[in-house]
């Protein structure tokens, strides 16, 4: 809020007020003392009017300079805060009191600066470590995979689905971390939709048998000039989602119109109040609530990753209905 000449103008004089007082004193004083020793008052008067002329040029002057100091540092306000220092150093500070702010505020910024370094450098260790350990933990996966592919019974389809939902939260915790990166490489190709769409089906395949979910496919050959491996990430989360809140039975439709990549399912949908927070970070909704692996973390990405990618994300849903989700691919021609 930047304050009114009216205001501006009162907090002027509440600065000022002991200054103003003293000379009011001093004047009365005066007055007072000439008053009892019977002087006569013009003596007094003349001086002082001329003392009050000089006086009142005095403060428009340094009210002027209070103006324009007070703006000056209003915009300061508005500027990133690691350029702060820099712009205050270009100021000419006349007062001890702003003086010593300033050196308090230098003192800040270093500490600030500081602790973001800190900060930085533990988040990069942080992403190495981590990253590390995903990339050991998809050896015993990728083992267990193939030794369970031989086998076909109840308990190995069990164990291949629990361990397909393992290898998804590897890979969404990965892509969390890729994404907060600021090195996160985006390679813009023509892409064919319907590959990728395919591609990735193909590995949810045996959760669909498993869950008996009848899968509607319209989709012909689509080239949209987008990243195929994070489009697939998008993708995953959205199939994920509708496999696990559609109950055993349903279907869920997978469409194109008018450039809009359409998945729906016929599952629990979600209400009315959960609707507008579902792409929060770490936010799960009731549906999250009963399911309590729910991480919420899955459509947060998705959100994230569809902005990188120029694609408007749509998500509209009845409860005991079923969920939509449109994909927007227009602007990635
Ligand atoms: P995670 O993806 O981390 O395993 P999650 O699936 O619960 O957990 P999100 O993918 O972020 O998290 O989804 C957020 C919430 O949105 C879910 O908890 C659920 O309440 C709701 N939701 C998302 N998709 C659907 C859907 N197709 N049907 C019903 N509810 C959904
Ligand atoms: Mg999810």
């Amino acid at each position: 809020m930047i304050l009114t000449n009216k205001m501006l103008f009162k907090q002027f004089l509440k600065d000022h007020k002991t200054l103003i007082f003293c000379l009011t004193l001093l004047s009365l004083t005066y007055f007072i003392c000439f008053l009892i020793f019977r002087v006569n008052y013009f003596i007094f008067l003349y001086p002082t009017i001329i003392f009050y002329l000089i006086f009142i040029i005095y403060c428009c002057f340094e009210y002027n300079k209070f103006k324009k100091k007070y703006l000056e540092l209003k915009q300061i306000l508005n500027v990133d805060v690691d350029q702060i220092v820099e712009i205050i150093d270009t100021q000419a500070f006349d007062s001890m009191e702003l003086k010593e702010f300033y050196k308090i505020v230098e003192k800040i910024d270093r500490e600030f600066k500081k602790l973001k370094n800190q900060t930085k450098y533990q988040n990069n260790k942080l992403e190495e470590d981590i990253s590390t350990w995903i990339h050991q933990i998809k050896i015993p996966i990728t083992a267990m995979k193939l030794n369970l592919e031989d086998i076909d019974s109840n308990q190995s389809r069990e164990l291949k689905s629990e361990l397909f939902r393992i290898e998804l939260y590897v890979e969404m915790i990965l892509n969390y971390f890729r994404l907060k990166s600021l090195s996160t490489d985006y390679i813009f190709v023509k892409t064919d939709i319907n590959l990728v769409i395919r591609n990735e089906l193909k590995r949810f395949a045996s959760e669909f048998i498993k869950r008996k979910i009848t899968l509607e496919l319209h989709c012909e050959t689509f080239n949209y000039v987008t990243d195929e491996k994070w489009l697939a990430f998008v993708f995953d989360q959205i199939i994920s989602n509708a496999l696990k809140y559609t109950p055993n039975g349903g279907v869920i439709k997978i469409s194109f119109i008018d450039d809009n990549l359409i998945i729906e399912d016929s599952g629990i949908g979600i209400s009315s109040n959960d609707l507008p927070r579902i792409f929060e970070r770490g936010y799960t909704g009731y549906n999250g609530r009963i399911d309590k692996r729910a991480s919420g973390l899955g459509l947060y990405l998705t959100k994230q990753v569809c902005d990188n990618l120029n694609i408007p994300i749509q998500l509209e849903s009845k409860l005991n209905k079923g969920t939509k989700v449109i994909l927007d691919l227009k602007n990635t021609y």
